[in-house]
């Protein structure tokens, strides 16, 4: 089955391609999708939206993820504001290095955090699946590695930031790469069972 992928976000996009195609879906990507206002208060409903509005726009089944990072000793922050906690057009760097800010004084017992990401799927005919994911980690004192994007120079998993991980690392312990594993398992259940 061939999916349109709902994103704007080069790096997420090029991620949810190479984690889909192995679950057995094709992921194509269309340039005409429209922004869409991210007015969720939560991962599941904003990503609703991106897939609902890609779906009508293409009308295709389309799957789409938000997804954010959540730290305790910011009561939760930036969670569903993680794209624009340093405000609109800032970079990924302004991003990070606002948080490690935020975050100066906080012992590493204290900076506990999850990526969590929402992923949705909703086809011509209304039907909607969803699946959520989420990965463990802290946030470290500054960054590490050169790979990934967003928030993964600072985010550690054990010793390591997503960063420094593989892409088949990462993928396999991370938040995006648990919620698609779930959505996979949904599609399935729903073509067998109807
Ligand atoms: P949205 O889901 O497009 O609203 O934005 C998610 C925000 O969280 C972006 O600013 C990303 O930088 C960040 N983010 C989401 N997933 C990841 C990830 O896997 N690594 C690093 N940052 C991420």
């Amino acid at each position: 089955m061939t999916f349109v992928i709902a994103t704007h976000n080069a790096k997420k996009l090029k991620e949810l391609k190479r984690i889909l195609e192995p679950l057995g879906f094709d992921a194509v990507i269309r340039e005409d999708l429209p922004e869409v206002e991210e007015t969720g208060t939560t991962f599941a409903e904003n990503a609703l939206l991106k897939a609902e509005s890609a779906c009508k726009v293409t009308g295709m089944p389309a799957i789409a993820d938000d997804s954010g990072l959540v730290v305790d000793a910011l009561g939760g922050a930036p969670g569903v504001y993680s794209a624009r906690y340093a405000g609109e057009g800032a970079t990924d760097r302004q991003r990070y290095e606002k948080l490690l800010e935020e975050l100066r004084e906080v012992p590493t017992e204290q900076r506990t955090a999850r990526f969590v990401s929402a992923v949705c799927c909703v086809f011509p005919d209304g039907k909607i699946l969803t699946a959520e994911g989420a990965c463990e980690g802290i946030i470290a004192f500054g960054p590490k590695g050169e790979g990934g994007f967003g928030y993964d120079p600072i985010f550690l998993v054990g010793e390591r930031s997503y960063a420094e991980m593989t892409a088949e690392e990462k993928d396999s312990i991370s938040h995006r790469g648990r919620a698609l594993a779930k959505l996979a398992q949904e599609l399935e259940n729903w073509k067998k069972n109807g």
